[in-house]
């Protein structure tokens, strides 16, 4: 055998092996996803917002600007729900206050399992979106966290203040509780935040370029914990 085509060979046996054993991925989450026409804009009094308007749009573009960064030589994949939050609160432990069904026993929630105890998922980003005449307002974005996954949200916001000191991007910070898909990350040991995006407005060419500098931050902020190489 010439040396040449066994060099080749190796090479691209051991591309191989890599993506078979050390494939890791990003996985995001769209519990509050599914809108429809008739119930955009109605609230409903268990949990006051009917259904995060932006979401779909926002997980696209966070899988656009993904595959565009990393050429495809990174993964990432997207869970987002089909059902209504009315039917089912995907995002906590029961569907509702009624307390007889656990979402986890939901397709959407077992989706999620699924991926967690076989995919090596190296980060989870549960991704939300907020009325923008809420308390919250003054944010372009806030970071949810619980369960002791402070540090990753201290050190997510560190990274974005201070990539954004020259713009009016704001971005806030809380702590969660009850927040059970990225609970349910924690208790398999991967790291996991919520990010809530303010429903902007789409004509506002301002609010659409902050969200797009945010989103890219987040991905170039997060693959620091793919450990593929
Ligand atoms: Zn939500």
């Amino acid at each position: 055998m010439d040396s040449k085509f066994k060099y080749k060979y190796y090479k691209y046996k051991s591309k191989y092996l890599k993506l078979k054993g050390g494939r890791k991925t990003l996985l995001l989450t769209g519990p509050h996803a599914f809108c429809n026409k008739h119930n955009i804009n109605k609230t409903i009094s268990e949990t006051g917002h009917y259904c995060d308007s932006i979401v779909d749009k926002t997980l696209l573009l966070f899988r656009e600007k993904f595959t565009e960064k990393f050429n495809y030589s990174k993964n990432i994949k997207i869970i987002s729900n089909n059902k209504l939050r009315s039917d089912c609160d995907m995002n906590r432990f029961y569907c509702n206050k009624e307390k007889i069904r656990e979402t986890r026993n939901e397709k959407f929630r077992q989706d999620i399992t699924k991926e967690l105890e076989t995919t090596n998922i190296y980060f989870l980003l549960d991704i939300h979106s907020f009325p923008k005449d809420t308390e919250n307002k003054n944010h372009d974005m806030y970071i949810l966290w619980q369960d002791e996954q402070q540090r990753y949200a201290d050190d997510l916001i560190l990274y974005i203040t201070q990539h954004t000191e020259n713009t009016n991007i704001n971005i806030g910070i809380y702590k969660g509780e009850n927040n059970d898909i990225i609970k349910e990350a924690h208790e398999k040991k991967i790291p996991a935040l919520l990010l809530e995006f303010k429903e902007i407005d789409l004509q506002n060419n301002n609010e659409i370029e902050n969200r797009n500098i945010i989103i890219s931050l987040v991905i170039d902020w997060v693959v620091q914990y793919d450990n593929t190489n």
